[in-house]
């Protein structure tokens, strides 16, 4: 069957589907050139709709890391000096690129990560907004003037950039998770040395090759690939490297906040999330499954804001359940660059063995797969659109994140049972609730502990909102003013003698 999915792709290279081939590098950018590692340290990237090699990068490490860092310290004093507004009017030009060869953009994304091309088109908007949104946003970087309270003092706060910085991103999000970063750093006059991950790294060098065209000057963006551990070894271990943004899972995270205790750097972690979606007896009906299908599947279920928890209270239960199987069954799977394709193949084989494995402990635990269940027919690591009835907290997939295209639906009572069954875990990234009656929906968003929280919608993320989670899901924001903040120091000047 991945034969027939590959007939489907066609045959072309990478190069001939770009009306701009050069966007395809296979080498790594760093101290404006681009670098290639020995070729037996090559990292292959994969395909996931058909399993064939697309490309290579190089497998770099702590030399290569170190070059960039000291790069971007060198770049760091002119970046910062240059006036909000011509930073401002580089990131506007990066992102006014990324729009222009959005086409180009979303077919490579399609290719290294999988999802529907209409899914890719809308991140490469996404990311855009970003660079666009910050620039605009370090034009009012204002600080503060104090009343002082020491005689013949004048107090005042300014706002600086905290110096190098680097990123260390996920494969489900290739160029939102990016610059989303890059553009606050840059924004707030911090360099930014980018490691994407491994098997999505041409969306991110592609992002290099605007950057420059842009007018980013050399070491003020970097990206390198290779072995996360050498690269995002030395990263946390130079004490030139000021803050560390992360975005990835919270075992990661853990390690990652430990390597950066040494040098006591800054650091922002977008982790795990494990998101509940409560519909009440009150919602309306077909906008609640409506939300919920496009809140569990999009990114093939592969998004940190996925539901993982469908909690239906009684009175609509069975109704919900009969309309959102209807709807999911109704999802087309296939490669993502057919564009009639609803959810594309998992980005790997063990992202299709937690799928089966939480599959398989909730149907021995007493649930029902009405929908799906299993893997796909195309193989490879396409997996069945799934609903599984009569999920209970004792099963693996009410507790830990799945990142696949499962929904379970758990059953609820009344409102303070949701709302403490859907608070009941270690992640607070983000929650959705249905619901028309307005005391509730006021109740519920107050009560769930979670950094987002979306009524009534599926969509609610781009740059204007705070990004981030509570609990073991993040520290930090992304995206908004207080997104700036975490790329910038507060310093306090006091001038005594003024009589
Ligand atoms: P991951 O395994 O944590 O990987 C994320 C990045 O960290 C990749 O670049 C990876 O490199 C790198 N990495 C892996 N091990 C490392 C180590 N020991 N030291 C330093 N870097 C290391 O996460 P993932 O599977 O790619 O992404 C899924 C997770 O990200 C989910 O938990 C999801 O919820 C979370 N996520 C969160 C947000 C948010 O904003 N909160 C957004 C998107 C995703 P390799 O590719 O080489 O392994």
């Amino acid at each position: 069957m991945l034969a027939e999915v590959a007939r489907t792709t066609g045959p072309l290279s990478v190069e001939n589907r770009l009306s701009r081939p050069d966007l395809f590098r296979q080498s790594a950018f760093l101290a404006g050139e681009w670098v290639d590692g020995p070729k037996d340290a090559a990292v292959a990237v994969t395909d996931p709709a058909t399993g064939a090699t697309i490309g290579h990068v190089p497998g770099l490490g702590a030399p290569e890391t170190e070059r960039a860092i000291a790069a971007a310290a060198e770049a760091y004093g002119p970046w910062r000096r240059l006036l909000a507004k011509e930073r401002a009017a580089i990131l506007r030009r990066w992102g006014d690129l990324m729009l222009a060869h959005k086409e180009d953009l979303a077919v490579l994304m399609t290719l290294e990560q999988g999802k529907p091309i209409d899914e890719s088109r809308g991140e490469i908007d996404y990311a855009a907004s970003f660079l666009e949104w910050f620039g605009e946003e370090a034009k009012r970087l204002y600080g503060d003037t104090i009343p002082s309270h020491l005689s013949g003092s004048r107090m005042s706060v300014t706002r600086e950039p905290v110096g190098v910085t680097a990123a260390i991103t996920p494969w489900n999000f290739p160029s939102a998770m990016i610059t989303r970063k890059a553009g606050a750093a840059l924004a707030a006059g911090c360099p930014m040395i980018v490691r994407p991950a491994s098997e999505t790294p041409f969306s991110a060098l592609a992002l290099a090759v605007l950057a420059v065209e842009a007018g980013v000057p050399e070491g003020v963006f970097s990206v390198l690939t290779g072995p996360a551990r050498a690269i995002a070894g030395t990263l946390t271990a130079s004490p030139v490297v000021r803050k560390i943004s992360f975005t990835g899972s919270t075992e990661v995270g853990r390690i990652l906040l430990a390597q950066s205790a040494e040098t006591v750097k800054k650091v922002s972690m977008e982790l795990g999330g494990h998101a509940p979606f409560l519909a009440f007896d009150d919602s309306d009906l077909e906008a609640a499954v409506a939300g919920a299908v496009a809140a569990k599947f999009a990114t093939t279920g592969q998004d940190c804001l996925a539901v993982n928890r469908l909690y239906v209270q009684d009175g609509i239960h069975d109704a919900f359940v009969a309309r959102f199987a209807d709807a999911v069954a109704a999802l087309k799977v296939g490669p993502g660059l057919d564009p009639s394709v609803d959810q594309g193949p998992l980005m790997s084989e063990s992202a299709v063995a937690k799928c089966e494995a939480h599959v398989a402990d909730a149907l021995a635990k007493g649930a029902k797969a009405i929908v799906g269940g299993k893997r796909h027919e195309l193989g490879g690591t396409f997996f069945q659109p799934t609903v599984l009835t009569a999920v209970t907290e004792d099963m693996a997939i009410a507790n830990e994140e799945t990142f696949g295209p499962v929904a379970p639906i758990l059953r609820f009572t009344d409102e303070a049972e949701g709302i403490a069954r859907a608070n009941d875990t270690v992640y607070g990234l983000a929650a959705y609730a249905y619901s028309r009656d307005v005391a509730r929906v006021l109740r519920v968003s107050e009560a769930l502990e979670y950094g987002m929280v979306g009524i009534n919608t599926p969509k609610f993320t781009g740059a204007p909102i705070p990004f981030g989670g509570v609990k073991q899901s993040g520290l930090g924001r992304e995206g908004s003013r207080h997104g700036l903040d975490d790329y910038t120091e507060l310093k306090y000047v006091c001038i005594g003698g003024v009589n």
